[in-house]
């Protein structure tokens, strides 16, 4: 039986797909490559000196999924294909509703055809939408305010819904906060195509000269030093989170949503000067407005993870800051 590892060639995915193949579990990537390279593989490959089964298919493209599905025993689905950038839902909101919620319509149409009712989802802590409740727990209300966000929470009403229909679907949500840092070997780690929107990527492209200065959006917010708190979580942290959703659904017929963060809130600042210190690097900055829709602070109540799934981040701001560092100075333009 294999895990099928939806969009496991982009920056989370491959590091779940590294933590499954740590304990030999038989895995399956597929991904379109609309937003990550084929080198993602190679790399896979000689971390781990093992080859997992890819396949260059879209979770739109019925057919191919129901080929797969035919040729190979999948047990359980980690899904994570999709679009995640804000700013872009935003300007092209159709390709968001359609390839997000459209693409997991059609993937749960294949797996209900072939029996394969377990899956874990790539939720995000943008469903929450505005709240001045902190820590955020899983019972916040829900009001995104994006189109991305938006979609998350479609797909997960729409979870829901499978499972109040019929009780053999085995659905677990997980809701990230924000997802850094990269694997230790410096090989695989964020690599956006276009100008980062977020700020760990924003700083090490200033930090490798790609970028000449960061932008700190707002300095007079609510907060310690004026500037932004996020619940900052490796990535390795973050992968490993979902190898214990795996093990903790294996027969059961549940639908349950855990918030995967730190329980940590961390200022704009306090990244920024951590990583000067990790890397010995200078970041320039200035501060201009805040950015719309953000808010102060942003942390997670990860209690009901630690919990049930047993999720206890080992990694800390230093750790997250000097891997993001290694891989970004290893590969300055990327994966070329
Ligand atoms: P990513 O873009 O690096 O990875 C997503 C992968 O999915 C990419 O390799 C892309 O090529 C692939 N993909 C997109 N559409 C596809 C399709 N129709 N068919 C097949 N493959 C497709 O993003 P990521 O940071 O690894 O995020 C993974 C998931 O986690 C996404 O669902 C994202 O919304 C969610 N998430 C990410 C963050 C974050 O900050 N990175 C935070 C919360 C939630
Ligand atoms: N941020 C910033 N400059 C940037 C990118 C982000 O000051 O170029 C701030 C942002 O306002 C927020 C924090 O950094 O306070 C994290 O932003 P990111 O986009 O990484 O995550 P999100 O806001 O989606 O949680």
């Amino acid at each position: 039986m294999y895990v099928l590892v939806t969009g496991g060639i982009g920056y989370i995915g491959s590091h779940i797909v590294l933590e499954l193949m740590k304990l030999d579990i038989k895995v399956i990537i597929i991904d379109n490559l609309s937003n990550s390279s084929i080198k993602v593989l190679d790399r896979i490959i000689i971390i781990s000196n093992k080859i997992p089964l890819f396949f260059n298919i879209d979770i739109n493209d019925e057919n191919k999924l129901d080929w797969l599905f035919l040729n190979y025993k999948i047990s359980t689905v980690i899904h994570l294909a999709g679009f995640k950038s804000v700013g872009d839902s935003v300007k092209n909101p159709i390709n968001y509703y359609h390839n997000n919620i459209g693409g997991t319509i059609t993937l749960l149409t294949v797996m209900k055809k072939y029996n394969v009712y377990d899956i874990i989802f790539s939720s995000s802590a943008t469903v929450y939408g505005v709240t001045k409740l902190m820590p955020i727990s899983e019972k916040c209300a829900l009001n995104p305010i994006n189109p991305y966000g938006k979609t998350k929470l479609y797909i997960e009403n729409l979870l829901l819904d499978i499972f109040k229909s019929n009780i053999q679907w085995n659905v677990i949500i997980l809701r990230y906060f924000n997802p850094v840092g990269a694997h230790k070997s410096g090989l695989i780690g964020d690599n956006p195509s276009l100008i980062p929107n977020n700020l760990m990527p924003y700083i090490t492209q200033v930090a490798v000269k790609k970028l000449e200065k960061l932008f700190i959006y707002g300095k007079d917010y609510n907060t310690k030093d004026g500037t932004g708190i996020r619940d900052y979580i490796h990535v390795v942290d973050l992968a490993v989170g979902h190898v214990k959703a795996l093990f903790y659904m294996q027969n059961k017929h549940i639908c349950e949503i855990f918030n995967l963060g730190t329980g940590i809130g961390y200022s704009v600042l306090e990244l920024v000067k951590t990583f000067e210190a990790v890397s010995g690097v200078k970041i320039n900055f200035t501060f201009v407005d805040r950015r719309a829709g953000d808010l102060d602070i942003i942390y997670a109540d990860s209690s009901l993870a630690r919990e049930k799934l047993e999720f206890h981040p080992q990694f800390n701001l230093d750790d997250m800051c000097t891997d993001s560092w290694i891989f970004q100075k290893n590969n300055p333009d990327g994966y070329l």
